[in-house]
C-alpha cells in the first residue's frame, strides 16, 4: 500500500532521513521504532508532504505522492494523528471530530461519529467538554478519532502512547488493533514503546539516526537480542 524507497529529508543542512526504505502492506500494522531523534516523526511528516523529501520516492497504492500537496494526499485516504496529539484544545470533543470530517462526505458524518463513539465510549460521554481539559489518554483517543473521521485507508500514528499510564496505553493499543482488524484500516505506527508496538504489529522497522538498521516481523524483532538490549529495557 505504501512503498518508500531511498528517501532523504533535510532540515537545512541536517540530514534527518538518509535513504530510508519502508514497505507497508495493505491490511497490516507496521511499526517503526527507534530512540529520540532517530527521524521517526520526520518520516511520517515527509509522507504527508512537509518537510519535502529531497530524494527518493513515496508510492501510495502505486501512485507517486512524493511531491503532491498535503491536502491532496489527505484526499487519497491518508490520515495522520501527530505526535503530541495536536487537538484543538479550546474546542469541544464534538467540534474536534467535526474538524476531522471536513474532507469527507457530509452524508457520512452521523455514521462515522457513531463508529468513533463505539470505539471510544469515553468520547461520547465527553462530547461537550473542552478537549484541552481532558486527560492525556482521552486527548489521545480524540486525536485518533479525529483522524478516523476522514475515513482513511492508511492511518499514520505518531507515538500514541507518549506520556500515558500503562493501563491507558494498553487500551489505546487494543483500539488500534480493532481499527485494523474490524475496519480494515492499514496502520503505520511510530513508537518509542517498542514492546507494545512490536507485540501488536505484523511487521517492524528499527530506525537509528535517519537510517533503517533492522526489519522483520514483530515477533522476530521482539526476540532479537540487539532489539531487546537497545529498546526493551530487560523485556519491556
Ligand atoms: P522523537 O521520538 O524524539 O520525536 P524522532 O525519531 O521522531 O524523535 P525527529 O523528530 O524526526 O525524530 O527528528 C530527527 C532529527 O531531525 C533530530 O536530530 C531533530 O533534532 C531534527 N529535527 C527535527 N525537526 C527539525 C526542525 N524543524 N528543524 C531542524 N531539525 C529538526
Amino acid at each position: 500500500m505504501l512503498e518508500i524507497s531511498g528517501l532523504h529529508t533535510f532540515y537545512g543542512r541536517i540530514e534527518a532521513l538518509k535513504g530510508v526504505d519502508v514497505t507497508v502492506p495493505k491490511g497490516e500494522i507496521v511499526t517503526l521504532i527507534g530512540a529520540n531523534g532517530a527521524g521517526k516523526s520526520t518520516l511520517l511528516m515527509t509522507i504527508c508532504g512537509r518537510p519535502r523529501a529531497t530524494a527518493g520516492t513515496i508510492l501510495y497504492e502505486g501512485q507517486d505522492i512524493t511531491h503532491m500537496e498535503t491536502f491532496n494526499i489527505v484526499r487519497l485516504g491518508i490520515a495522520q494523528s501527530p505526535e503530541g496529539r495536536r487537538i484543538f484544545s479550546r474546542m469541544t470533543v464534538l467540534e474536534n471530530l467535526q474538524m476531522g470530517a471536513t474532507t469527507g462526505n457530509p452524508e457520512n458524518f452521523d455514521t462515522d461519529l457513531e463508529r468513533i463513539f463505539t470505539l471510544f465510549p469515553r468520547l461520547k460521554q465527553r462530547q461537550t467538554q473542552r478537549s484541552g481539559t481532558m486527560s492525556g489518554g482521552e486527548q489521545q483517543m480524540l486525536a485518533i478519532g479525529r483522524a478516523l473521521m476522514s475515513r482513511p485507508r492508511l492511518l499514520l500514528l505518531d507515538e500514541p502512547s507518549l506520556g500515558l499510564a500503562p493501563l491507558v496505553v494498553k487500551q489505546i493499543f487494543e483500539v488500534i488493533k480493532e481499527i485494523n482488524e474490524q475496519q480494515g484500516v492499514t496502520v503505520f505506527l511510530v513508537e518509542q514503546n517498542a514492546y507494545h508496538a512490536l507485540k501488536l504489529a505484523h511487521r517492524g522497522y528499527v530506525m537509528k539516526t535517519g537510517e533503517i538498521t533492522m526489519s522483520g516481523t514483530g515477533r522476530e524483532l521482539l526476540a532479537n537480542p540487539d532489539v531487546r538490549a537497545a529498546y526493551l529495557e530487560g523485556g519491556h
